[in-house]
């Protein structure tokens, strides 16, 4: 008996200390509400927040009084289709390109620079919608301090997973080019850029031991480097199976740029875990997709702009305006084939080469190509949850995840282009838009 008492005791102690711990950040009104991405969208319930997570979802409208909870907000979202944060797999935060502005014009600025241009482009981001982001190549000193400063709520701006620099081999895609040796010498940080297995093994070391979340790597040739050496492999079978070991070793996922076909397909082979553009794909790569379970993340905004863009800027690079003519009007078929074989296909838009806040407009790409909107939710919450590693977190508004919640004027289910049209938005509990 006196054990029990004090076991009731205890119980009541503890209840009392986890209610003071909890914070209700608000209650959510929802007419239509898609809990589950990949599920029908629900209507008429109640979202409570606490602690930035999702803690009860209850049908009907509850009020707050009814629920227990004392100067809690309401937010009345009655007459909005509300979903979760969507997810960007492949953005660059800390540059956007600028056709008008002198190319070279980076020589004169300081990581700082960089770090201050990239405050609007982090706002632009959030308010389009997209509650994180992977940030697939920047330079490691501008991008970890700009995400530290999200975490902290210095400034607003998505939620960061990045690679920091990108791994290349000597000369490739995301080495540095078109200038003399001495000022190349004095300008690249040399971070991420090996030759051979071992090499690579302590690139891949060097950037986690500064800061990498994920690893990107540039298994072929890309387009907008300006260097005329295409778009096939640059990283040997050898060099991508160690960089794939030792990244998974260390916990961190791998994600390959990947043009050529024969690039791609050997980056698949190495256990890569997404291929990002994947332009050129053949029966085989599709065969490898399924096997390894390995995502697609189109990037079709990319190519989309820089097509546009060869037509009307003479001052493009020929090596680059060349690779560009050649490859950008692939990429729709090669979505097309991944989508048609149920490859996994996570949303990715390469900002940086498209405008930043701009990130929707691949959304309607997708369903040019193909896709049901249906589809592009769920590639833009769940399947970037899934590929981010994160899905016990991010990519539904289950009881548990957190708080990244977005709330639209229409129904995108119906109209794709609603996503372009987003009136709320919320992260881990906190309310960085809400337009009436
Ligand atoms: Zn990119």
């Amino acid at each position: 008996m006196k054990k029990t008492k004090r076991i009731a005791v205890f119980f009541g102690a503890l209840f009392v200390h986890l209610a003071a711990l909890a914070q209700v950040d608000g209650v959510i009104h929802a007419g239509k509400v898609l809990i589950k991405p990949e599920a029908d969208a629900l209507t008429e319930q109640t979202l409570v927040l606490e602690n930035g997570r999702v803690s009860a979802i209850y049908s009907g409208y509850q009020s707050v009084e009814k629920l227990g909870f004392e100067g809690v907000k309401t937010y009345d979202l009655k007459a909005y289709y509300v979903m979760p944060g969507m997810i960007d797999m492949h953005v660059h935060m800390t540059f956007e390109r600028d056709t008008k502005t002198n190319p070279h014009a980076w020589l004169t600025q300081d990581d700082a620079d960089y770090a201050l241009k990239a405050i609007p482009y982090l706002q632009k981001t959030l308010d389009a919608g997209f509650t994180s982001v992977r940030d697939l190549g920047a330079n490691y000193q501008v991008i970890f301090p700009l995400k530290r400063a999200i975490e902290k709520q210095t400034i607003a701006g998505p939620r960061i997973f990045a690679s920091g620099n990108a791994i290349s081999a000597t000369g490739g895609h995301a080495d540095m080019h078109g200038y003399r040796r001495n000022v190349i010498e004095t300008m690249n940080t040399s971070l991420g850029i090996c030759d051979g297995a071992d090499d690579c093994q302590r690139a891949v070391r060097e950037v986690i031991k500064y800061g990498a979340d994920v690893i990107k790597i540039t298994a072929t040739g890309g387009v907008l480097s300006n260097t005329a050496a295409g778009v096939n492999q640059q990283l040997t079978d050898d060099e991508l199976t160690a960089i794939v070991q030792t990244a998974h070793n260390l916990g961190r996922k791998v994600a390959a740029h990947a043009h050529g076909t024969q690039g791609v397909n050997a980056a698949i082979r190495a256990g890569v875990d997404s291929i990002e553009h994947g332009s050129y794909l053949n029966e085989e790569s599709i065969v490898l997709f399924k096997k390894h379970g390995t995502y697609l993340v189109p990037t079709l905004l990319a190519g989309h702009t820089v097509s546009k863009e060869v037509l009307n800027n003479p001052n493009m690079p020929k090596a680059v305006a060349d690779k560009v003519r050649k490859v950008a009007p692939l990429m729709e078929n090669a979505f097309r084939s991944a989508l048609q074989n149920n490859v996994n296909i996570a949303f990715g838009t390469d900002s940086g080469v498209s405008r930043h806040g701009d990130n929707a407009k691949e959304a309607q790409l997708m369903v040019n190509y193909g896709m049901t909107p249906k589809q592009v939710l769920v590639s833009a919450t769940r399947n970037a949850a899934k590929l981010l590693g994160q899905e016990t977190n991010l990519g539904s508004l289950e009881v548990g995840k957190y708080a990244d919640i977005i709330a639209l004027k229409a129904n995108p289910e119906n109209d794709i282009t609603a996503l372009s049209k987003v009136s709320f938005v919320m992260k881990n509990g906190v309310v960085y838009k809400h337009q009436r």
